[in-house]
């Protein structure tokens, strides 16, 4: 079924239109009724969530959503279930500890070298598996105009930042001008070497990205547009012009999926999604481990359950498609990657080896172990 069945008496000029789209957006349990056919587990969801975490899409990325299966997985990431309002062993408000390195409200700094600028809020859509729902949540956390001052002037007195992540919320949200206010202000802080966008807007409202929003970021090259596609159902034609309107004006585009157990916790789904973004250009970047916010623990799966999806990806598909397993540590100790160990044991004289086939391999160490690098002192002399 296309959007014009479900959203009779709206225009194309209109459904094309994302400010439209922002306007529209279903929030309300009728709203989706007349959209979807509801389950009682899904009603009661509503009533048990109800005010705790923001429920809202397009029309655009609800219109994805199948209409009568409960399981769909564009459903299951914007429809509350009764387990929502159920904290999970170990959920928290602040699930990877991002409160005590918040300088400033708009500013989330972990790493010596990059921070995150919060420009926003608001989303076009409010995902179920949400990890900054502390502040998309709406209550009150408003990053305003002076907020915002307030960051560039944190990210200009601090001369280790060489990456700025502006994130939020969804910067998207914000039009044109405001964004090109701030991208502008943090792009001439002169150690501020790269920008990275974090957005979901191909896969929520894809129609925002128009062809003077794509040079408008490139203007602010290098600006890394990092995307959050977790299911293949989301690839729609609308979200495929958006990516390639991106990469084609010069601005690459990354995904960061989050693994959602019985969403998109499957090989074959993480192969095609991977597969079909990697033909868009759009490169697998992160492989998210759900991170304890509350509420969330029906969507989480167990560690060892993304390890057995990487290792069942790699030799099947090609190593562009796949992504680095994340997993940011509770209580603020940063991201670490985790990965299949292919090791089986280390003897003297070398290492064996388990292939992707299951077959062995033993790999020899050279005769010199010493790993230094002569050139360094020329290369780095005066640096
Ligand atoms: C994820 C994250 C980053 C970026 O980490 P990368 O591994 O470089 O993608 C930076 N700051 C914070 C607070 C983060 O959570």
């Amino acid at each position: 079924m296309d959007w014009q069945e479900r959203f009779p008496g709206v225009s194309a000029e209109e459904w094309r239109d994302w400010r439209w789209q922002q306007r529209a957006a279903l929030s309300s349990l009728d709203d989706f009724a007349r959209l979807l056919r509801l389950t009682g587990e899904e009603r009661e969801g509503f009533a048990r969530t109800a005010g705790a975490f923001r429920v809202g899409a397009t029309p655009y990325y609800a219109s994805l959503a199948d209409p009568v299966h409960p399981d769909c997985p564009v459903r299951r990431q914007l429809i509350p279930l009764p387990a929502e309002a159920e904290d999970g062993p170990g959920d928290r408000g602040d699930p990877t500890g991002e409160e005590p390195h918040r300088p400033v409200r708009a500013v989330v700094q972990k790493y010596p070298d990059r921070a995150l600028l919060l420009a926003t809020d608001r989303c076009a859509a409010y995902c179920r598996h949400c990890t900054r729902r502390r502040i998309t949540g709406g209550e009150g956390n408003g990053l305003d105009r002076e907020a915002l001052t307030e960051a560039v002037d944190w990210l200009r007195d601090h001369p280790g930042v060489r990456e700025v992540i502006v994130s939020g919320g969804d910067p998207l949200v914000l039009a044109d001008e405001r964004l090109e206010e701030i991208l502008a202000a943090v792009r001439a802080i002169p150690h501020v070497r790269i920008l990275r966008l974090a957005t979901r807007a191909p896969v929520t409202n894809p129609f925002r990205v128009t062809v003077p929003l794509a040079r408008l970021l490139r203007r602010f090259a290098p600006l890394y547009a990092v995307t959050h596609f977790n299911h293949p159902k989301e690839l729609a034609p609308e979200a495929r012009e958006a990516c390639e309107r991106l990469v084609d004006h010069g601005v690459p585009v990354e995904n960061q999926s989050v693994l959602l157990r019985r969403i998109n916790s499957s090989a074959r789904v993480l192969v095609e999604l991977n597969e079909r973004l990697l033909e868009w250009r759009v490169r697998p970047y992160y492989l998210h481990q759900g991170d304890l916010a509350r509420g969330t623990g029906h969507l989480r799966t167990p560690l060892r359950a993304g390890v057995e999806l990487l290792a069942a990806m790699r030799g099947r598909t090609s190593g562009l498609a796949i992504p680095n397993l994340a997993v940011d540590l509770p209580g603020g100790e940063g991201k670490v990657t985790l990965a299949p160990d292919y090791v089986e044991s280390r003897e003297a004289g070398g290492t064996w080896l388990r292939g992707p086939r299951g077959g062995r391999a033993f790999y020899p160490d050279p005769a010199e172990a010493d790993t230094g690098c002569p050139y360094d002192e020329v290369w780095f002399a005066g640096r």
